[in-house]
C-alpha cells in the first residue's frame, strides 16, 4: 500500500463541491474587482525564490521543495505565488501595458514545514497583484478585495491587523534602532534571530520562539520611524478603509514572513482555528521588480489559504452550497428499454441536464435505491409502454408526485 505524501491530502469526491465553492467566490471576487487571471509554471529557477522571496526568511531557508533536474539546474517547487507572477510580468513585457494591470491567480504551493492543522506541504493559494499604482486607493481596494472575498465565504470572527513597514528610507532608521534594541539581549536569542540580526533586523520581530517574542515585544516600533510619505500614505489607506466600513486593527508586529513587503502589510487572522489563525496575508512590494531585473514599478498583492480557510469554514458552521445531483434517473427494465435510457441521458446531457441510468445492471429495484442514494431529483422508470408511447413518467423524489411527459419534453420539465 503506498500512501499519500506527509502533508498533502487528496480532496474526494464528496468534498470537491466544497473547493470549487471557495474557488468560485475567488474568481468571482476577483472578477468584480476587475482583476484577471494568470498562470505560471509549479517550478521555478531557485534562484527566483531566493531573490523573490529572500533569504533571510524561513520559506527559501528551510521550506523549499528544491531538486535538481536531469540538466543539472537547481529548480524549486513554487512556495507561494508572487515571484512566479512578477517573473512573468516581467519576461513578457507587461510593464509596458496601460496602468495599473490587475492579476489573481489560484495556485498549489509547497513547503517543506512541519505538517499540522492548517499546515501542510501542498497548499493552496488564491492571491491578488495589482502592478503600477503607488497610490493608497490601490492599497485599500485590494484589501477591500480580500474582504468581500471573506463575506462572500460567510466567514465570521476574521479580524484585520494593519501595518506599515515603511520604505528603503525609513526603513534605514529603524534598522539601525533595531539593531541598538536588539545588541544587548542577541545572546539570549535564538541562532535564527541572531543571523538576521545582520541581515534583516526586521525579520527578527516575526520570530515564533518564546524567548525571542518576549524580547521583540520591547523593540522599537517602526510607526515611530515612518518617513512622511510612508506616514501619509498609511493615513489614507486607514481613512480608506474606515470609510468603506472596514475594521481593523493597527498591529506593530505584523512584518510578514516574506522580504519583499514594504508601506502597508496585513493579515486577516482567526481565532478559531488554533495557532495558524492567518487565512491572509499581503502587503505592498515596491522594491521587488526592481530586485527581479525589472524596472522599478509598485505594487501590492495578497494570499489566502485555502486549506485554512477551508478548515474555518469547517470549524464555525458556515453552510457549503450542496453539491450538483442528478436531476433525472433513468432506470430500464430489459434490453431495449436500457437503450432508451442510455439515449435519453445522453440527449439530456447534451442539453445540459445532470442524467443518470443503470452501469451496474442491477435490477428496477435496486436501481430505484441508488437513484435515492445519490440524490436525483426525479426518477422515471422505462419499459414497454415508454418504449411504444415515447412517454415517460417523472417521479418527484421529494413529494412522490408523478407526471407523464414526453421525452423530447423532459427537458423543458426539468427546468
Ligand atoms: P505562517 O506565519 O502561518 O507560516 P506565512 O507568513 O508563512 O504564514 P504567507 O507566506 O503569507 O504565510 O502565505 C499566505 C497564506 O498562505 C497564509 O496566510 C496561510 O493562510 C497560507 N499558508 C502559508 N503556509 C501554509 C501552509 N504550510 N499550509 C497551509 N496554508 C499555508
Ligand atoms: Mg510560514
Amino acid at each position: 500500500m503506498i500512501n499519500v505524501p506527509k502533508g498533502t491530502k487528496d480532496v474526494l469526491p464528496n468534498q470537491s463541491h466544497k473547493w470549487r465553492f471557495i474557488e468560485n467566490a475567488a474568481r468571482e471576487t476577483a472578477a468584480a474587482f476587475c482583476y484577471k487571471e494568470m498562470r505560471t509554471p509549479t517550478f521555478e529557477h531557485t534562484e527566483l525564490f531566493q531573490r523573490g522571496v529572500g533569504d533571510t526568511t524561513d520559506v527559501v531557508n528551510k521550506e523549499m521543495y528544491t531538486f535538481e533536474d536531469k540538466g543539472g539546474r537547481s529548480m524549486t517547487l513554487k512556495p507561494e505565488g508572487t515571484a512566479g507572477v512578477v517573473r512573468a510580468f516581467i519576461e513578457n513585457g507587461l510593464a509596458s501595458s496601460p496602468m495599473p494591470v490587475k492579476t489573481y491567480y489560484i495556485t498549489p504551493a509547497f513547503r517543506y514545514e512541519r505538517p499540522q492543522a492548517g499546515r501542510l506541504r501542498e497548499f493552496h493559494q488564491f492571491g491578488l497583484e495589482a502592478f503600477g499604482s503607488p497610490s493608497p486607493e490601490t492599497d485599500a481596494e485590494l484589501i477591500f478585495a480580500a474582504s468581500s472575498f471573506l463575506d462572500k465565504l460567510g466567514v465570521k470572527g476574521v479580524k484585520l491587523e494593519l501595518n506599515s513597514i515603511g520604505c528603503r528610507i525609513c526603513r534605514g532608521e529603524y534598522n539601525k534602532a533595531l539593531k541598538n534594541y536588539f545588541a544587548p539581549h542577541l545572546e539570549s536569542m535564538c541562532p535564527t534571530c541572531r543571523s538576521r540580526y545582520d541581515k534583516n533586523p526586521l525579520r527578527m520581530l516575526d520570530c515564533k520562539e518564546e524567548e525571542c517574542k518576549k524580547i521583540a515585544a520591547g523593540a522599537p516600533k517602526i510607526l515611530d520611524y515612518l518617513c512622511e510619505e510612508c506616514k501619509e500614505h498609511f493615513e489614507k489607506v486607514k481613512e480608506l478603509l474606515t470609510a468603506q466600513g472596514v475594521e481593523y486593527t493597527v498591529n506593530s508586529g505584523i512584518v510578514r514572513g516574506l522580504d519583499y513587503y514594504t508601506k502597508t502589510v496585513f493579515e486577516f487572522v482567526s481565532t478559531q482555528i488554533g495557532s495558524q489563525g492567518t487565512v491572509c496575508g499581503g502587503g505592498r512590494y515596491d522594491n521587488l521588480l526592481e530586485e527581479l531585473g525589472g524596472n522599478p514599478l509598485p505594487a501590492i498583492g495578497f494570499a489566502a489559504g485555502i486549506e485554512r480557510l477551508m478548515l474555518l469554514m469547517e470549524n464555525t458552521g458556515v453552510d457549503f452550497p450542496e453539491e450538483q445531483k442528478p436531476a433525472l434517473y433513468l432506470a430500464g427494465m430489459d434490453a431495449a428499454s436500457r437503450a432508451l435510457c442510455f439515449k435519453t441521458a445522453i440527449y439530456l446531457r447534451g442539453k445540459g441536464v445532470c442524467a443518470e441510468f443503470d452501469h451496474m445492471n442491477r435490477s428496477v429495484k435496486a436501481q430505484l435505491k441508488y437513484a435515492d442514494k445519490i440524490g436525483a431529483r426525479y426518477v422515471a422508470v422505462i419499459g414497454e409502454s415508454e418504449l411504444a408511447t415515447g412517454t415517460v413518467n417523472l417521479k418527484a423524489m421529494k413529494d412522490g408526485n408523478v407526471n407523464s411527459v414526453k421525452i423530447a419534453e423532459i427537458e423543458e420539465y426539468l427546468k
